[in-house]
């Protein structure tokens, strides 16, 4: 196979230009056989906006491939072997089932894999299917009951259900699980686009139909899937784990258990805490969800309105504050909603998510500032998730219960004096527009006074500026202003500041081995819940790495037996 990189043209191009830029490129002969090309990679080149260009890199068969490679550009070309992923059990026969807690990417993707090489795996999830699910959220947003146990955060799926469901993800792929992750998302109903694109997602619309396609690959390869099913408790003998305890009555037996329960089971974690389970207070980052008209975004970085081949355009930013926090844009959904993410009575988290479409009228993304164990008050392994809980009180609070909304201008008047606010603008040798190639746009779009926020779930105006301590809330102003250096109207006094933004990251590690195993032998930490991954594709990765070395261990102590 030959791979060719650098294959530049204009985003509207077509499929038959991208089949002559390859000939060009290997100089294929007139009537020699059409190759074979798998897009590998696509990538959008905005250096010249408004003209914008596909950068792709592709794999290509052809037939004497030795004196086609010989004839064309080497700067461009070259020969390539594809190292498949490979799971190191193919087919297991035993007896042992190993259980996982959670069906959130981790969970499934660690349970999909272990089904597919016989292992038929036990899957215990507090939260409802997701068909079930999708109702009781719809519930919640439209009239404010929450289901403790089956909400944005838990239920089928895992956090990331009910999100814009972006794939991209900064950890390396050594071993292949990325594509691998890809690849089953593509089979389980995903566009196949996802396979390639630089910036790959999916929509709300169909994960949901993904994680049901998924569920039922595990039940069809002999695994089981239990629904309402919290674990509770463990049962552990002489420093190994025997069990798990569901809904404080039900056991199931197992000796080995995958625990990947996201960030949000904080009863969970107390459980854990109390068993004397190795764990740790980690840094992650809180803020505020802001909202710009989608079309202010699309000029600022295509140098004109919305493309149809491209859809809406997304942003990533990241700037430093004075006293040397990173502050950043997360989660950025184009054309998306902001939505109430609570799980718990009485706190308040708002998250992002769009539909496949991305074709809302605004533009939400997180703009969210580092905090390090130091900022929780205490040492107590715990002590983020308090830091956590308190953060959402008070934005509970602010808005009544509905997510608070206030206007950027009145959130920076009520935290900065003048002549610092003038300051903060001049940071701009701090902020990085981190999207490479995208230079500022002169054109921009006024924000209208009477903008509103595109919201899932109650919403009002209220006294935002007052949640995050003042430290946060100024650097999150500081980080605001300097984005305004590169996304002109960034910082426009109209643009909307919701909150609070608290659930970006776990704020606990669950230690563990160089075996993934934690202090008690055969207990597997697993995914964001346990501090080894954020996101979806990074925690559907840990997944699969964890159902690798939970296969081997298994296959192992069936030898040895
Ligand atoms: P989770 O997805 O949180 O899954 C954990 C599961 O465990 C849950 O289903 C929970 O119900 C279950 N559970 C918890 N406790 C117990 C218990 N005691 N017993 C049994 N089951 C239990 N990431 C992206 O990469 N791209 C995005 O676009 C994106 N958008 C998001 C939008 C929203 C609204 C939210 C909330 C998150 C978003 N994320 C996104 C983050 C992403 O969802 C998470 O990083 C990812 O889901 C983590 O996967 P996980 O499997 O480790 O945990």
């Amino acid at each position: 196979m030959l791979r060719i990189s650098e294959l530049k043209l204009p985003v509207e191009h077509t499929p038959e230009e991208l089949i002559r830029q390859v000939k060009i490129c290997l100089r294929l002969q007139k009537g020699a056989p059409e190759p074979e090309i798998t897009i590998v990679r696509r990538s959008i080149d905005a250096r010249k906006k408004p003209e914008l260009y596909f950068n792709y890199i592709v794999n290509v068969q052809v037939k004497n491939q030795a004196e086609v490679y010989r004839r064309c550009d080497k700067k461009r070309v070259a020969v390539w072997e594809e190292r498949p992923y490979r799971f190191p059990v193919v087919s297991y026969k035993g007896k042992e089932r190993p259980v996982i807690i959670g069906t959130g990417p981790a969970g499934l993707f660690c349970g999909y894999m272990l089904a597919k090489a016989g292992f038929r795996p036990i899957l215990l999830e507090r939260g409802k299917p997701v068909e079930q699910r999708t109702k009781d959220v719809q519930e919640f947003w439209e009239r404010g009951r929450l289901n403790p146990e089956s909400n944005v955060q838990f239920g089928e799926g895992g956090a990331g259900t009910f999100s814009d469901g972006k794939l991209n993800t900064l950890v390396k792929d050594k071993y292949g699980r990325n594509r691998k992750v890809l690849a089953l998302l593509a089979e389980a109903g995903a566009p196949k686009e996802i396979l390639y694109d630089h910036k790959p997602h999916i929509g709300t619309d169909e994960l949901c139909k993904i994680v049901a396609h998924m569920r039922q690959d595990i039940i069809n390869m002999g695994g089981e899937v239990h629904f309402g099913a919290k674990v509770t408790d463990l049962v552990c003998a002489k420093g190994h784990v025997e069990g798990v305890i569901v809904n404080g009555s039900r056991m199931f037996e197992a000796e080995y258990v995958i625990l990947a329960p996201g960030h949000s089971a904080r009863d969970l974690f107390q459980m854990l805490y109390k068993k004397g389970i190795s764990m740790e207070a980690k840094p992650f980052a809180v803020g505020m969800r802001v909202e710009h008209p989608q079309e202010l975004i699309n000029y600022a970085q295509y140098g004109r309105g919305e493309i149809k081949s491209l859809g809406n355009a997304s942003y990533k930013v990241t700037a430093r504050a004075k006293d040397g926090r990173g502050i950043y844009s997360f989660c950025m959904c184009p054309g998306g909603f902001v939505v109430n993410a609570s799980s718990q009575p009485g706190l308040l988290a708002v998250n992002g998510m769009s539909y496949s479409k991305r074709d809302g009228s605004n533009a939400n993304s997180a703009i969210i500032v580092t905090v390090t164990p130091e900022d929780y008050g205490r040492a107590h392994p715990l002590a983020g998730v308090a830091f956590q809980q308190e953060l959402e009180e008070r934005a509970f609070k602010a808005g009544g219960g509905a997510i608070p909304v206030q206007r950027y201008g009145d959130y920076r008047k009520a935290l900065m004096e003048e002549e610092e606010y003038e300051e903060s603008r001049c940071g701009k040798d701090r902020c990085q527009e981190t999207d490479k190639g995208r230079a500022p746009s002169p054109e921009t779009v006024k924000i209208p006074d009477d903008f509103l926020p595109a919201i899932k779930g109650r919403w009002c105006f209220g006294p935002v500026h007052e949640i995050l301590p003042r430290a946060l809330g100024r650097a999150f102003v500081e980080g605001m202003e300097q984005f305004g250096n590169s996304i002109r109207g960034f910082n426009d006094k109209n643009v909307l500041v919701e909150g609070i933004e608290s659930r970006t990251s776990s704020p606990v590690r669950i230690l563990r081995d160089e075996k993934l195993q934690s202090s008690l032998k055969g207990l597997y930490p697993c995914g964001e819940g346990a501090g080894y991954a954020g996101g979806i594709t990074s925690a559907a990765m840990d997944g699969i790495r964890v159902a690798e070395e939970v296969a081997m261990a298994i296959a192992k102590s069936d030898r040895s037996e």
